[in-house]
């Protein structure tokens, strides 16, 4: 049964970079169809019919970097800046805990306030009062700080690479130290660390081709990736890849679309290559295609979903994008609405960590 499970599974994760690029430029809907259903056969004999859920929370929109994507980097001075209080975050943690979710997310812009020690007590008050499993998001720190943090009892780290491309990387993403470690770097160290280790990258970013968008897909198989996440690239009016996207964009045929359908053709790809992994329906295809959109995700590779914990007051104020989908859910309200939907999908929501099978 194990043995008839692998070779199932074995003959899609080894696709390559030429059927890659097949699945995302193909233009017949039947062969479409074909990827999308794999991907969730993948997803059921891989990781079963339950749908983890992370709260996620948004502890603080400073930053000190200058992504030319994001709405929260440095130079936005049209953003009230904010960071949670100690107590606050506790209270989300209690809130996450309460409505039955297993793990906690917590995620910000580079943010030097939060200093090694501060967050590492964060994490174990978190872990002796909840128990919960705990993500952090909180961008490139020194080795000293994630070392910290794992040893205070932090579960999971999440860094997106963004792109494989190192040109369009360099140029949407200055570096803080051109001496640092890449992001590929710190995501070693994560694993040396003991992490579960999350990555990811945005679909449709100007100058992104199809070619390089294959090479990422290849990128998450060959890290051996817990988690992936992926989602849609959306424009923020205050940087300078939503204000310029012309200065970026790659001719017609080149250029990978930011648009949802493109998004199912990644998460599903995603699921093939890596059919282990834990791969979250994102708020950022929740923001272009609503809730139809995350079921879509869950569908068509997807076993994650991370509910907005940020309190209500805070949250259009950690605005990576504009209009993201979450800026009413509430944590029982999300328990209740989301545990229908992913019931009428035929699924259940997960319970425990949900860390990832291996
Ligand atoms: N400071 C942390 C967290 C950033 S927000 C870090 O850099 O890792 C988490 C993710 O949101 C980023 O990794 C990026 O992939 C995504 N993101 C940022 N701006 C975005 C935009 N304009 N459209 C879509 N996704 C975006």
């Amino acid at each position: 049964m194990m043995a008839d499970l692998y070779r199932g599974l074995e003959r899609f994760s080894s696709l390559d970079r030429e059927a890659i690029l097949s699945w995302l430029r193909t233009a017949e809907p039947a062969e479409l169809e074909r990827l999308f259903v794999a991907a969730d056969t993948v997803r059921r004999r891989a990781v079963g019919d339950e749908v983890h859920l992370r709260g996620l929370v948004e502890i603080s929109n400073h930053c000190r970097r200058r992504c030319a994507y994001c709405g929260i980097r440095a130079p936005n001075r049209f953003l009230r800046r904010y960071r949670m209080t100690r107590e606050e975050i506790l209270a989300a943690a209690e809130e996450a805990r309460a409505a039955g979710f297993g793990t906690l997310v917590l995620q910000s812009g580079e943010d030097p306030e939060l200093t090694g020690p501060y967050v590492a007590g964060l994490v174990s008050e978190i872990k002796r009062r909840t128990g919960l499993a705990v993500t952090l998001s909180l961008g490139e720190r020194g080795r000293d700080d994630l070392a910290r943090w794992r040893e205070a009892g932090a579960d999971r780290y999440l860094l997106r690479f963004e792109t494989s491309d190192t040109a369009l990387y360099r140029r949407i993403h200055p570096a803080a130290d051109p001496e640092g470690p890449d992001r590929f770097a710190l995501l070693g160290t994560l694993r040396a660390l003991g992490y579960e280790v999350g990555s990811g990258v945005m679909i449709g970013i100007p100058g992104q081709s199809y070619q390089s968008l294959a090479d990422d897909i290849l990128a998450f198989r060959k890290l051996d990736l817990d988690m992936i996440g992926v989602g849609p690239y959306l424009p923020h009016p205050q940087t300078p890849l939503g204000r310029k996207p012309g200065r970026f964009l790659l001719a017609e045929a080149e250029q990978v679309p930011n648009d949802a359908d493109m998004t199912y053709r990644v998460l599903a790809l995603v699921r093939l290559v890596c059919p282990f992994a834990n791969l979250p329906s994102t708020t950022a295809l929740a923001t272009l295609a609503n809730e139809e959109g995350r079921d879509l995700g869950l569908l068509r590779g997807a076993n994650v979903v991370m509910p907005n914990l940020t309190p209500e007051r805070y949250r259009s104020l950690y605005e990576i994008y504009p209009n993201k989908a979450c800026l009413h859910e509430t944590a029982e309200f999300l328990r209740d609405t989301l545990e229908n939907r992913v019931n009428f999908l035929g699924r259940k929501i997960g319970t425990g960590p949900g860390s990832r099978k291996k």
